[in-house]
């Protein structure tokens, strides 16, 4: 049924998200020394590894996306700390209400339903955080991903269209190196901040590359075909 396949995707996401973050904390971290206070990887750590907890003991409820994601994002909220951890658990939240009000649509394509959350996501950032692409943010990976997910053709293979909406968050990530921050705390910079890859903008790519990967591995397993239940 379609609700309790998009909570496993949503699910699937989280561990890959947890494991890769965990992976790069260090990187990550790194990339925030050098124009913030140096705790991004390490507080995204903490916050994921949570969650990935939370998933394991059953501690999390997993019977809807909305109550899912709103837990994970709480749990982001309350360990991350930072200007990331309010921001990503803001995303998350949204993410998942917006899901919430469509995941039942039989209609309704994953691809459909992957733009849908990552609009809230970024919707959610906005509205608390205020920054536009541009400014040296998680933003400039997550604006390009969804215009390129919004870009490809109708029908395109789902691979093909999810691969590309993580290739545009890298390219996106990259290219916030020349750019000059203007929110947070990279922006006390000023010209200095130029010249670095912004660390926010590298966990969104990671968490965009989970996101593309969780959908791509679950095809045909626990997702609904996409062709009128009624055969000839
Ligand atoms: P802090 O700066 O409070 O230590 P983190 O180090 O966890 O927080 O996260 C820094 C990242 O948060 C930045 O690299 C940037 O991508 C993102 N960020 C900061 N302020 C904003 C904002 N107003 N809108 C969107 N993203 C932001
Ligand atoms: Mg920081």
């Amino acid at each position: 049924e379609p609700s309790a396949s998009v909570t496993t995707v949503t699910d699937a996401w989280l561990r890959c998200t947890a494991r890769a973050i965990h992976e790069r904390r260090l990187w990550l971290t790194d990339l925030d020394a050098a124009i913030g206070d140096g705790d991004h990887g390490i507080n995204l750590d903490r916050g994921f590894s949570a969650v990935l907890g939370d998933l394991e003991t059953g501690a999390i409820p997993t019977d809807g996306v909305a109550e899912l994601m709103t837990s994970a994002g709480r749990r982001l909220l309350g360990l991350v700390g930072g200007a990331s951890g309010a921001l990503y658990g803001r995303a998350l939240m949204t993410a998942g209400t917006r899901l919430a009000e469509r995941a039942g649509d039989e209609e309704i394509s994953r691809r459909t339903l992957v733009e849908i959350a990552l609009a809230g996501a970024i919707d959610g950032i906005t509205a608390l955080g205020r920054a536009v692409p541009g400014d040296k943010t998680m933003l400039d990976a997550l604006s390009p991903a969804l215009a390129a997910l919004r870009a490809a053709p109708p029908d395109a293979p789902e691979r093909d269209a999810m691969l590309a909406m993580a290739e545009a968050a890298e390219a996106g990530a990259t290219a916030t190196i020349p750019l000059v921050a203007r929110k947070g705390r990279a922006s006390y910079l000023g010209e200095r901040s130029a010249g670095h890859l912004d660390p926010g903008a590298a966990s969104s790519a990671i968490l965009i590359r989970c996101l593309a990967d969780a959908v791509i591995a679950s095809d045909g397993q626990s997702m609904p075909p996409r062709m009128p239940s009624a055969q000839p």
